[in-house]
C-alpha cells in the first residue's frame, strides 16, 4: 500500500502544509546530504506557472533545516542553451535558495543506460551522490506524456543538449515515456512535494492556461503521485504509459485500489487535456503514440502575432526541422515531435497543431 496526500495550501501560507507532509511522511535528513530538485523547465517568472513557485521551496528548506540536515543542495537542469544560474533568478528560486543553489549540470558522470537509449548518459553528479533526494515538481500537463509531476520531474537529472538527443533517440511519445522510466530509474527520489497551487491545463507544459487549484500534493511514492494525478486531471491508466511502465518494473503502485489516500481526491472539473489526449480514446491514443514519429498528428505551429523572431526555437531543435523563414517554420518531415520548440519558446508562440 502506498499513500498520496493531498492539501490546501496557497502561496502565502503554504508552511502548514509542508510540515504536515514531512509529518505524514517521515524522513531522516539530519546530517544528510539533501539533494532538493524543483522544476525548472526552462526560464520563466513564478507567475507563468512553468516552474516550481518560490515559496513552496522556501517553506521546504525551513522544514530541511529545522531538521538537522547536513549539507543542502538545490538544483535542476532547464532546457535549451540558457544559463542555469540566469533561469533559476527569473524563477524567483535563486533568491530563495541562496547558499544553498548549486548549478548542478556543471559536474556531471557518465551512467549506464538503456542500450535501446544510446547505452550511457551523464547525469548530474549531485543526483547521484545524494543521501536523501526531495523532488518538487509542479502540477502541469503535457503534450508528450499527458502529464508532468513526479516521473516526468527526473528528466533534469539530465544536463545539457542530451535531453534533446534522447527525444530524438525515443522517436515516439511511447518510447520517450518509457525512456522517462529509465532516466526515473537512475535514482528514485526519497519525498514528493507538488506545487499543484496554481497549475498548468491546455497545452502544457508551457501553456498560458493556469488555474488555481490551492493543493499541495505528497508523497513517497512518485508512481503513485502520477496516478492520483492524473485521476484528478481525468487522464485514465491506461493513457498513462510512464506510470503503467514504472508500476510494472516495480518502482511504485499503480494500482488505485493500493493508493491511501490522505485528503480528498477532488477530479479538476472541466480541466483541459493537451489536445492529443483529449481528442482520441485510450486504444486509439496507444496507437497514435506508438507511431506520431510517421504520423505526425501534432506538429508545432508558429503565431506570427505572438512571435518575436528570437531564433531560440530554430536554434534548440534536436532534429534540426525549423528553418528561419519570415518566421519559424517546421519541415514535418524531418520533426521528431519532442516538442522541444514549445517548451522553450519564451513567447509562448508555438502550439501543437493536428495535420
Ligand atoms: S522561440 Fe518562439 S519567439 Fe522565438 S523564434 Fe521561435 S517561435 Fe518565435
Ligand atoms: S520542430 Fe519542434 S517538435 Fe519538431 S523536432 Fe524540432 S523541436 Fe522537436
Amino acid at each position: 500500500m502506498s499513500r498520496v496526500a493531498i492539501y490546501a495550501a496557497s502561496y502565502a501560507d503554504c508552511q502548514q502544509a509542508v510540515r504536515k507532509a514531512f509529518e505524514d511522511f517521515p524522513l531522516d535528513v539530519a546530517g544528510k546530504r539533501v539533494l532538493v530538485k524543483p522544476n525548472v523547465l526552462r526560464r520563466a517568472e513564478p507567475e507563468e506557472g512553468i516552474t516550481t513557485h518560490p515559496a513552496v521551496l522556501q517553506a521546504v528548506l525551513r522544514e530541511l533545516e529545522e531538521r538537522g540536515a547536513g549539507e543542502i543542495i538545490v538544483g535542476d537542469n532547464p532546457g535549451g542553451g540558457g544559463e542555469n544560474r540566469e533561469a533559476f533568478e527569473a524563477s524567483g528560486l535563486l533568491a530563495v535558495a541562496g547558499r544553498y543553489y548549486r548549478n548542478i549540470g556543471s559536474d556531471v558522470r557518465e551512467v549506464p543506460f538503456s542500450p535501446r537509449f544510446g547505452g550511457k548518459v551523464v547525469v548530474s553528479t549531485a543526483v547521484l551522490e545524494a543521501d536523501v533526494v526531495l523532488s518538487l515538481p509542479k502540477l502541469k500537463t503535457h503534450g508528450l506524456t499527458g502529464l508532468t509531476c513526479a516521473i516526468k520531474n527526473c528528466y533534469g537529472y539530465i544536463p545539457g543538449r542530451q535531453k534533446a538527443d534522447l527525444h530524438v533517440r525515443a522517436g515516439n511519445p511511447y518510447a520517450f515515456a518509457e525512456m522517462l522510466v529509465d532516466v526515473f530509474s537512475i535514482r528514485v527520489p526519497d519525498l514528493y512535494i507538488v506545487d499543484a497551487v496554481l497549475a498548468m491545463e491546455g497545452n502544457g507544459p508551457v501553456s498560458r492556461e493556469l488555474r488555481y487549484v490551492g493543493r499541495l500534493l505528497a508523497a513517497r511514492d512518485g508512481v503513485a503521485l502520477d496516478r492520483v494525478v492524473g485521476e484528478m486531471m481525468g487522464i485514465g491508466y491506461d493513457m498513462l504509459r510512464s506510470v503503467e511502465l514504472a508500476a510494472e518494473r516495480g518502482l511504485g503502485v499503480g494500482d488505485l485500489d493500493r493508493i491511501e489516500l490522505l485528503g480528498d481526491l477532488q477530479s479538476l472539473e472541466g480541466w483541459r487535456l493537451p489536445e492529443r489526449f483529449a481528442t482520441e480514446d485510450p486504444s486509439a491514443l496507444r496507437a497514435a503514440m506508438r507511431t506520431a514519429h510517421k504520423r505526425k498528428l501534432f506538429l508545432p505551429k508558429v503565431d506570427p502575432a505572438r512571435c518575436s523572431l528570437c531564433g531560440n526555437c530554430v536554434a534548440e531543435c534536436p532534429a534540426a526541422a525549423l528553418t528561419m523563414a519570415e518566421y519559424p517554420e517546421v519541415r514535418p518531415k524531418a520533426c521528431v515531435t519532442c516538442y522541444c520548440c514549445q517548451e522553450l519558446c519564451p513567447e509562448k508562440a508555438i502550439q501543437l497543431t493536428e495535420v
